[in-house]
């Protein structure tokens, strides 16, 4: 259920990674895009092996939508590739962090 929703977020994000990935030529853009979705496959497979470790799905700590965009904003941004994107890219993503809160 968590990987659908995750995958759900994933396609849900493909117009803002276009439009991240449209703002500049700069590979580092398009390295930290992808280092935005790593997270939110690192916190799916943080629920998946909680489930494989016998742990009820609806009991185990979730983060909503709106958190595990934060949490995968903060990752991207603490990612190498951040500090070499355009700055076009750093306002996109912070336009994107403003409509999460
Ligand atoms: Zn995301």
């Amino acid at each position: 259920m968590y990987f659908y929703t995750s995958l759900f977020c994933i396609t849900a994000e493909l117009p803002q990674s276009q439009e991240t990935l449209r703002s500049g030529d700069n590979k580092y853009n398009m390295i930290n895009t992808i280092a935005h979705e790593y997270k939110h496959v690192l916190d799916f497979l943080r629920i998946r092996s909680l489930i494989n470790y016998g742990f009820n799905y609806y009991k185990i700590s979730q983060y909503s939508d709106k958190n595990r965009e934060l949490r995968a904003i903060e990752y991207q941004r603490s990612h190498n590739s951040y500090n070499n994107t355009t700055t076009k890219y750093k306002k996109t993503i912070d336009r994107y962090e403003s409509i999460q809160k």
